[in-house]
């Protein structure tokens, strides 16, 4: 589509800025551009943080086009589309909102939905994918930090917990994945090594890689793995967006996360399409708790003050016999057909709360560091929101107190 757009655009002699915060992309898009017959005289190329540089030496362009765009309302894209008001704007994403939970209504008029990944799959454009969640973390356990998503101080000491989680994961993956190629996303450098040194322990070839490593050696890597030399690839949120990997079947999910970009992203890396393929998805986080799996329907919406409800209308529920993980409450399992005890577990699904006031990373510094020392609602709701309080905390002090 982007292509398209910028082709017609091109074709009119007008400019295109297309904009992306990874180089990755550049080189990816790239190679669209030109396969699809874009006059690339009449695109600019840029990272958001060179562009943001250099504003007065750019030629105006008559269309911006910003990949990934959930990123949109970082400062740095602002900058650029204040600088350049006049321009139409186009922005594509898979997950329209923010880490925060805002939506993206700041820097866009209209959201126009694509087709569903349910629809994708049944077009054989994704693969379908099986869903197991053998819970080796619990989430409950976990703390959040400013930007919203779980400390790694948090998870280490959660993992340390649980002495034998790099065993589990190479039982699990040999139980539900035996022999099929993988992507291990971890929350943390360390963590990734363990990872690959436990799968190499037990026979199997894996290897860590991340933004640090060499090019050469990152290049070798991912050949090797594209040779299937390697069977299992250990990184931290480093095969993401713009990071081009082999195609393979399997995700193993160790990173607890807040973010629905990333479990996007994450979850559905073995979903490329190839007949007769199926996707393994191997979550041990419980990530599926917090987001549903990844072809349930969620509601976007571009207005910041509306709750974002990932998903609303079906629980998720995993099968105490084989971690095979299902949408609706039947209790007997599709994938091995075992009847679930009736003890009804309800899935608690995330409700990011955005009535509360922006809060930038970093930046937070309460004047205030108890219910006693508020002097507002506002200030009390800010002072939860820090704390990382439950919900409704602020209205029982404010009552308590005689606040309002
Ligand atoms: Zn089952």
């Amino acid at each position: 589509m982007i292509a398209e757009i910028s082709r017609k655009t091109t074709a009119n002699k007008k400019r295109v800025l297309f904009l992306v915060h990874r180089k990755e992309l550049i080189d990816q898009i790239k190679n669209t551009f030109e396969f699809v017959g874009v006059d690339t005289n009449y695109v600019q190329f840029a990272m958001v943080q060179t562009i943001v540089r250099n504003l007065d030496k750019t030629l105006t362009p008559d269309l911006i086009i910003t990949d990934e765009s959930h990123h949109g309302l970082a400062a740095s894209y602002q900058k650029i589309y204040d600088y350049f008001s006049d321009v139409r704007r186009l922005g594509f994403t898979a997950t329209p909102v923010r880490l925060n939970g805002d939506g993206l209504g700041g820097i866009n008029d209209i959201l126009i939905e694509g087709v569903s990944v349910e629809w994708l799959i049944e077009n054989e454009r994704l693969a379908p994918y099986d869903y197991y969640a053998p819970k080796l973390m619990q989430q409950e356990n976990l703390k959040i930090g400013h930007l919203k998503e779980f400390t790694k101080q948090s998870i280490d000491k959660e993992l340390e917990s649980h002495k034998a989680i790099y065993g589990d994961v190479i039982k699990h993956y040999l139980k539900l994945a035996e022999g099929e190629q993988a992507i291990a996303y971890c929350h943390s450098l360390d963590s990734s090594l363990k990872t690959a040194q436990a799968f190499n322990d037990a026979g199997i070839t894996a290897k860590h890689i991340d933004a640090k490593t060499n090019k050469k050696e990152r290049d070798d890597t991912i050949q090797a793995f594209r040779d299937k030399e390697i069977k299992v690839l250990c990184n931290v949120d480093l095969i993401g967006e713009g990071f081009d990997v082999p195609d393979c079947s399997t995700v193993i999910m160790l990173r607890p996360t807040k973010s629905l970009s990333l479990y996007i992203q994450q979850s559905m890396r073995g979903m490329r399409y190839k007949p007769n393929k199926r996707s393994i998805i191997i979550d041990h986080v419980a990530n599926v708790n917090t987001f549903g799996l990844p072809d349930m329907s969620r509601q976007w919406t571009l207005n910041a003050k509306k709750k974002v409800k990932y998903d609303i209308e079906t629980p998720v529920k995993t099968c105490i016999q084989c971690f095979g993980t299902y949408a609706g409450i039947d209790r007997k399992c599709p994938y091995c057909g075992h009847e679930q005890p009736i003890e009804v577990k309800e899935t608690v699904y995330e409700e990011v709360d955005q009535d509360l006031e922006k809060v930038d990373k970093f930046e937070m510094k309460l004047n205030f560091k108890t219910a006693e020392e508020c002097s507002s609602l506002k200030e009390l709701q800010e002072l939860a929101k820090e704390k990382n309080y439950k919900k409704g905390w602020a209205w029982v002090q404010a009552k308590r107190l005689g606040i309002r």
